[in-house]
């Protein structure tokens, strides 16, 4: 499989699973487009080391995808893609009568608003070289809910439900566009939820961990970046040229409960 040629846009990737999907991609051969609302060393450092580990063009650009004109502004400043991944994204947990109103907004802005955004502004690009893939991260959340996430479940039933309209507006072109949805995957985002779990459930980390998180997850354990990056190269794939508008689960059969 080569994506020799390609130009990968991955939001939200100098951490978790969108620095694996961006390093599955440049092993694909694809060039990669790394992004967060930061701009250190470190972040131009890690397109650096995936440009000299696999031999692609890989660069940096800062970009806060919680701003409708910076989403925009990202894809510009990439000069379009061919791939298109919309990683970014954060969590809260609370019950909804104790939910801060501002934490909603950011998660709707970052979770979903980012990627109708991104999206808007690639497909232009993607039609002049007559060839797009659009992958969402979605996640088991957008397919079932759990108490006290509100937004972050609201705004990823909205990307599964964004990623099948796009689908049918491109149906006819040689563009396609989906959802993965990941089931736990041991991140930075799931090590920041373990203390407010603990809290709101009165659990050890452990308990935590093995009830709360992987009781969903009947494999009882957590799928990796790597099989992420790996679905998404497939989606990229001639054989997925006619895999469009629907979501693909990682999630260890957690939604076939
Ligand atoms: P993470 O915290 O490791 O990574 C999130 C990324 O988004 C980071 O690179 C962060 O810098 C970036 N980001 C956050 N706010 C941003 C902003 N305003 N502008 C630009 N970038 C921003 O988390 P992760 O677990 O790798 O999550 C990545 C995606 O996968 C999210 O959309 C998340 O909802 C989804 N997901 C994760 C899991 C899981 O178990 N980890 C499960 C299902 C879905």
């Amino acid at each position: 499989m080569t994506l020799r040629g390609k130009t990968a846009i991955i939001t939200g990737s100098n951490s978790g699973i969108g620095l694996g999907v961006a390093r599955e991609l440049a092993r694909a051969g694809a060039d990669v487009v790394l992004n967060s609302f930061t701009d250190s060393p470190e972040d131009h450092a890690l397109a650096a080391g995936i440009a000299a580990e696999f031999g692609v063009k890989a660069r940096y650009i800062k970009a806060d995808m919680s701003k409708g004109d910076a989403c925009r502004a990202l894809v510009d400043a990439a000069g379009g893609c061919d791939i298109l991944v919309n990683n970014a994204g954060i969590q809260f947990v609370a019950p909804i009568d104790a939910f801060p109103a501002a934490k909603w907004d950011a998660i709707i802005a970052i979770n979903l608003s980012s990627s109708f955004h991104t999206i808007a502004a690639a497909l232009p690009h993607m039609r002049k070289r007559g060839w797009g893939r659009v992958v969402n991260i979605a996640s088991a959340h957008g397919l079932t809910a759990s108490p006290y996430k509100s937004a972050y479940v609201a705004a990823k039933h909205g990307i599964v439900g964004l990623t099948k309209t796009v689908a049918l507006e491109t149906a006819q072109e040689p563009i396609t566009c989906n959802a993965i949805c990941p089931g736990y995957v041991l991140t930075p985002l799931v090590e920041a939820q373990i203390p407010d779990q603990m809290k709101t459930h009165g659990m050890s980390r452990e308990d935590v961990i093995k009830k709360v998180m992987l009781e969903r997850q009947p494999s009882r354990a957590f799928a990796t970046v790597e099989q992420l990056g790996g679905t998404t190269v497939f989606l990229c794939s001639p054989a997925a040229e006619q895999i469009t508008g629907t979501t693909i689960s990682v999630d260890g059969g957690w939604t076939a409960l």
